[in-house]
């Protein structure tokens, strides 16, 4: 079922979804279902799986020279997809990205999620590798998400890349990316809203929101949304803090802030068990009130581990 579906049917009750990562390679499918079965109690409509583009690494010959050869870490979200959907029956949202892709293929990935029963997908530009450092397109493939987005719609209207299909159109219910805190490489907020417009004038009908920790930015984003002409469900999506670590980490990955008080209530933790603790608690406080303002859903980035999760879900739903 469609995401905007399960909204409209939930009659303003806010719901529960979560995002995970495709384990690294290596590691089994029972990773996924360990990180799901603990959260199937919030009767989740539906899950978000990553999508990871490819990195380099160096591998040593024999002769001790080094190769820099493409290598993606965590491969699998399209399978991990259909297990979810086979063995939980809920929808599963596959992210897709540019990067890593031309347009034949991932045409080719769009006729694969059509053919496994998937009707939502979360279209995104991704991450730069790691090894850059901006964001490079793949050659023939795309460099924004309104370019990708626009290749699902003409699928959506049965318009593939070198014919048209009109008795094989794709029903794609497309989602994009939202930075209430702005997105990094955006000059200002206003520029980023013209994009995110253009997405939600295309065809996007919601919008996830990257992690915040401060409500009123939420707020804001949504109100500058509306009157900016942006009426689509806009998803937040929330992460706890879990270690005093995330104090660096986060801003620096997510370009986000921190508030002050959650800031000053971790660094006066003495051990990282209270510091969990704090993160757990604001997190709820977070969610009740999000709850209280109408968010359609609450949309958590587990990184695969479901236990400060499930605590906050048991606390608010
Ligand atoms: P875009 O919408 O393309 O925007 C990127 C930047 O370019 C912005 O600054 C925007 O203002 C600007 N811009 C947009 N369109 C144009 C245009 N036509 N011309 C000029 N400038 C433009 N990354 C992954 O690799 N895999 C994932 O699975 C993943 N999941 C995510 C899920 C969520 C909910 C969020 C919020 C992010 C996720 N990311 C993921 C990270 C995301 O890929 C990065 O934040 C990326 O840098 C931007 O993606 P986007 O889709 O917002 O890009």
């Amino acid at each position: 079922m469609k995401i905007t579906d399960h909204v409209t049917n939930a009659k303003g009750k806010t719901l529960f979804s979560f995002e995970l990562l495709p384990p690294v390679k290596g590691k089994s499918i029972t990773d996924i279902y360990d990180a799901i079965d603990p959260l199937m109690e919030f009767n989740p409509p539906f899950i978000d799986v990553t999508y990871h583009r490819e990195d380099y690494i160096y591998k040593q010959h024999d002769n001790g020279l080094l190769e820099k050869v493409s290598y993606r870490k965590r491969p699998g979200t399209v399978a991990i997809c259909a297990a979810i959907m086979n063995k939980y029956k809920v929808d599963a949202v596959p992210h897709l990205i540019c990067g890593g892709f031309t347009k034949e293929e991932t045409e080719n990935a769009l006729i694969d999620l059509q053919f496994l029963g998937i009707d939502n997908v979360l279209v995104l530009r991704g991450d730069a590798r790691h090894a850059d450092s901006t964001f490079i397109p793949t050659p023939g493939g795309h460099a924004y998400a309104t370019d990708l987005l626009g290749q699902v719609n003409d699928m959506n209207n049965g318009k593939y890349l070198f014919e048209d299909h009109s008795a094989f159109q794709t029903d794609f219910c497309i989602g994009v990316a939202g930075y209430p805190e702005k997105h990094f490489e955006a000059p200002n907020l206003k520029a980023d809203f013209k994009y995110l417009k253009q997405k939600v004038d295309m065809g996007a009908e919601f919008i996830v929101t990257q992690m915040f920790f401060d409500n009123a930015k939420y707020c804001d984003f949504v109100a500058q949304c509306r009157a900016n002409g942006i009426n689509v469900p806009i998803i937040p999506g929330l992460k706890p803090i879990t270690s005093s670590k995330q104090l660096i980490s986060l801003p620096k990955i997510f370009h986000i802030d921190l508030p002050e008080d959650l800031t000053e209530a971790i660094q006066e933790c003495k051990n990282e068990k209270d510091v969990k603790e704090v993160g757990i608690e604001w997190m709820i406080q977070q969610c009740k009130e999000l709850i209280k303002v109408g968010a359609p859903v609450l949309h958590f980035y587990t990184m695969s581990n479901p236990e400060p999760t499930k605590r906050i879900a048991r606390a608010v739903f």
